[in-house]
Parts: structure tokens; C-alpha cells; sequence
């Protein structure tokens, strides 16, 4: 059997935080998750309850999830790029680093941010100041940077200036590097030939920095500097692109996490269904499903 660690976002409630986390991702079909511990958009945090965790990790376990694939994604609310608000971004970002580790987990990934107008290489001093002013050497935790789409004012969005990030770093050991396939393509990389973008991943930044990758397709063309997701096959990165980047064989240990969109009905605006289980049907089948949206529709509409 070829190895494939495959999961996607999923929620994280006030009732059953880590438990209906895991919960939701087994019932994708999932072998690691990914979930924000809080609205991805606010700075509002519930207290994390420790049976609820241990519970949650004793699921893990029970059903071989390795926390160690397992993700948290930062609000995007943590700004790092600019430095107008310094103080609330580090104190924000420490929180979350210590509800990580509550959680019995590790990797956290978090976007670099937009530096609205303060110009890139200042964005990338910011950002590297509130990472060293966040982390601490005693930290069990490593903070994966977002490769960004260079939607706006945002930085992050080719290898050299996450390099440069991470250069600036003192404790390089607790950084790492998260790939958004939509990001990288509307940022201006060819997925068609996805194996010369990794070897200048390899060469710019190095494969041991790469912990996580976001599949999602794009609804962009190239270059497009948009950051739209699209279901898996659907967009302009295509099924053939995103499988053979899955199926990797220098990525075989890396999480593969889904962000794609909900699917609507054509009538009823407000009743969106989750495309996860379907998708990873699709990965692990390796075939196109050509009715994935009608089947998806079908399939919870009646639920
Ligand atoms: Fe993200
Ligand atoms: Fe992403
Ligand atoms: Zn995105």
C-alpha cells in the first residue's frame, strides 16, 4: 500500500473541540486533520478542556492519526507583516502557541500577512520580529509559513522571501514551511511541471523545512495573484497535477490537508455541505469524478 496522509480542514466546536474534530475527519475518511482552535477571523478563545483533549488524542490514537500530522492553522486576525498592531500580534500568536501545545499537538501554520504599504522587505522584518518575539526555546512547536498568493499587499509569495523569513529566525528548528498549491499557482508557479518547482523549493529553502501541504485547486489562471480556492480537479491546477504532487515520492511523509470550498444547492443559498469525502474518495481511487459536485449534494441533502 502507498503511504498517503490525507485530511482536511475541519471544525472545532465549544461542545466537543478536539473530540468532534477528529470525529468529523474520520468520517472523510481522513487520516490527519487540520482545525483553527477559535473563528479563523476573530481573536475570541474558548478555554480548552483537558478531557476533551485527552479524549480527542486517545481517538487519534485509536485510529492512527499521528498528532505529529496533525495541524492547527493560526487566525488570520495575526498580522505579522505590519507592525502597527506589534504587541496585540505577539501576544496573540504566544496564546496560540501554548493552545497548540495544550492540545498535545505541534505544527502551526500561519500566513505572513499583507504589509499594506509599508513595502515588502519591511513585512519581512516584521514578520521575523514577531516570530522572535513569540517564540520561546522551551516551545515543543513548529511554526509552519505560509507560501502566499500575492493577493494585495501580501508577502510570502515566492520561496526566496520565506527563506528570507526563516533566515532571520534564531531558533530555526521551530520553523517550517506550509505549501498552498492554489497560492503557488496563482503566485506565478507552473504545477504542470511541479518537479522543477520542488527542486527550487529543495534549492531555496530545503525539503526538511516542508511539513504541510494545502491541496487545493485554483479557480485562477497562473500568476493571477487571486487566492481562490476550487474543488479538487475542478480548477485550473486540474486532477492529474494535484495527484501526481500527493503521490510524490520525496513528499510521501507530509501531510496533505484539503481547504477546498463547500458545495450550495442550486436553490438554497444557505445549506453548504463539506466536499471532503468525497474528495479523498477521489485521491485514494486515484480517478476523476467528473459528478463530484452532484454527488456531494446528493449525498448530504438528504442527511
Ligand atoms: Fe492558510
Ligand atoms: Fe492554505
Ligand atoms: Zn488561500
Amino acid at each position: 500500500m502507498e503511504k498517503l496522509i490525507i485530511g482536511s480542514h475541519v471544525s472545532f466546536t465549544k461542545g466537543s473541540q478536539l473530540v468532534g474534530s477528529v470525529k468529523e475527519a474520520l468520517s472523510y475518511g481522513a487520516n490527519t486533520l487540520m482545525l483553527y482552535t477559535g473563528a479563523p477571523q476573530n481573536s475570541n478563545r474558548l478555554p480548552l478542556n483537558e478531557k476533551l483533549t485527552e479524549e480527542g488524542l486517545k481517538l487519534m490514537a485509536n485510529n492512527n492519526i499521528d498528532k505529529n500530522n496533525v495541524i492547527v492553522h493560526a487566525p488570520y486576525i495575526i498580522n505579522p507583516s505590519n507592525n502597527k498592531n506589534l504587541d496585540f500580534n505577539v501576544s496573540f500568536l504566544k496564546q496560540e502557541i501554548d493552545r497548540v501545545q495544550k492540545l498535545g499537538l505541534s505544527k502551526l501554520v500561519m500566513h505572513p500577512g499583507s504589509h499594506v504599504g509599508l513595502g515588502i522587505e519591511e513585512g519581512i522584518k516584521n514578520t521575523i520580529e514577531v516570530l522572535n518575539l513569540s517564540l520561546k526555546e522551551t516551545d515543543n512547536i513548529i511554526i509552519c509559513i505560509e507560501t502566499m498568493a500575492g493577493k494585495g499587499t501580501e508577502i510570502g509569495f515566492n520561496f526566496e522571501q520565506i527563506r528570507e523569513i526563516i533566515n532571520g529566525v534564531h531558533l530555526k528548528d521551530k520553523i517550517g514551511v506550509c505549501l498552498d498549491t492554489c497560492h503557488i499557482n496563482d503566485a506565478g508557479y507552473n504545477l504542470s511541471y511541479f518537479d522543477e518547482v520542488l527542486s527550487e523549493f529543495e534549492e531555496i529553502i530545503g525539503l526538511d523545512k516542508l511539513m504541510c501541504i494545502h491541496i487545493n485547486d485554483s479557480k485562477n489562471v497562473i500568476s493571477a495573484h487571486k487566492d481562490r480556492h476550487d474543488n479538487f480537479g475542478l480548477g485550473t491546477i486540474g486532477f492529474e497535477n494535484l495527484i501526481s504532487i500527493i503521490y510524490h515520492d520525496k513528499l510521501k511523509d507530509i501531510p496533505k490537508i484539503l481547504e477546498t470550498p463547500y458545495v450550495g444547492l442550486e436553490d438554497i443559498k444557505d445549506r453548504l455541505f463539506p466536499p471532503y469525502k468525497f474528495e479523498i474518495e477521489m485521491i485514494k481511487n486515484k480517478k476523476f469524478n467528473s459528478n463530484l459536485l452532484n454527488d456531494i449534494r446528493d449525498y448530504y441533502k438528504n442527511l
